[in-house]
């Protein structure tokens, strides 16, 4: 197995992106925590999932004293943290004149602090040990902007930042830190959006993902499969030399 008794934890845990990418990495052999606000769905997760040492945590990552709670428990439960995935995160489609106050700071309170926070922890475990990956959910949306999208698109933008500045600072302590950089993947984040989108675009909600299709270079979105495994290989030694690097995982939409 790939990860076979790596310590490996992951926000977002519970939905999309980041409960396959959790689960994938229990399937190969890593221990987990499934990290996410919906402490009873990680709690499940994490019991279903494959191996006998995964845990559920419940955490807000835009508070920091959650944020601390959380990963003390990871350290008091696992000793060491070989893999830490950020993929907790929220998007909101808004017209620029809509976009309120609100949305603006919840946007970035979860996506931006939020990322910041979770890193900042699990560098601290990391940096005892002298070795580690970290790997960052960006977006296309974090490498060029769309309308109806800025706070979402400030936020991703951010998140690349945040992970250039972390690489330099800790490439000397063995942590490497990276992000990836997904175009549409069809997950329960999409299901606020599609409609949002439709009314923006003045199209039928069905006809929404074909539009993104025909966008794409490779003429299709991506797989939850394929998001995995780009973060298979950040995670792993295959990427031994990259750090500071935010990889498109977009069917060639952004280059
Ligand atoms: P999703 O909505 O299916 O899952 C997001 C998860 O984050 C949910 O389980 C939610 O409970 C959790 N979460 C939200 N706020 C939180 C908080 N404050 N603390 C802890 N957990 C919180 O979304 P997804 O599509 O799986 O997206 C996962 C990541 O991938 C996000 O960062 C998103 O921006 C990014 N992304 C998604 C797509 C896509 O097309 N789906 C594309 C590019 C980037």
């Amino acid at each position: 197995m790939r990860f076979e008794g790596k310590k490996v934890a992951v926000t977002g845990a519970a939905s999309g992106i980041g409960e396959a990418i959790a689960n994938a990495f229990a399937r190969e052999g890593a221990d987990v925590a499934f990290m996410d606000l919906d402490m009873d769905k990680v709690k499940k997760l994490a019991e279903a999932a494959d191996g006998t040492n995964n845990i559920g945590i419940g955490v807000d990552v835009s508070d920091k004293a959650s944020v601390e709670s959380a990963f003390s428990e990871i350290e008091k439960t696992y000793g060491r943290l070989d893999v830490f995935v950020n993929c907790a995160g929220i998007s909101i489609i808004v017209p620029m004149l809509e976009c309120t106050e609100e949305i603006w700071d919840k946007t970035i309170d979860v996506n931006l602090k939020g990322t910041f926070l979770c890193m900042q922890n699990a560098v601290r475990i990391m940096d005892k040990q002298k070795s580690g990956s970290i790997i960052c959910m960006s977006s296309q949306s974090g490498k060029v902007g769309g309308g109806a999208y800025q706070a979402y698109c400030a936020s991703k933008f951010g998140v690349i930042g945040i992970v250039q500045s972390a690489a330099v600072e800790f490439a000397k302590e063995g942590i490497r830190i990276n992000a990836v950089c997904p175009g549409v993947v069809l997950t329960p984040m999409w299901d606020k959006q599609v409609i949002s989108y439709a009314k923006k675009r003045n199209i039928k909600p069905e006809e929404v993902m074909p539009y993104f299709e025909s966008k794409i270079p490779m003429g299709r979105i991506g797989t939850l499969e394929e998001v995995v495994n780009v973060t298979f290989f950040l995670a792993s030694d295959d990427s031994a030399y990259l750090t500071g690097q935010s990889l498109n995982v977009c069917g060639g939409q952004v280059m």
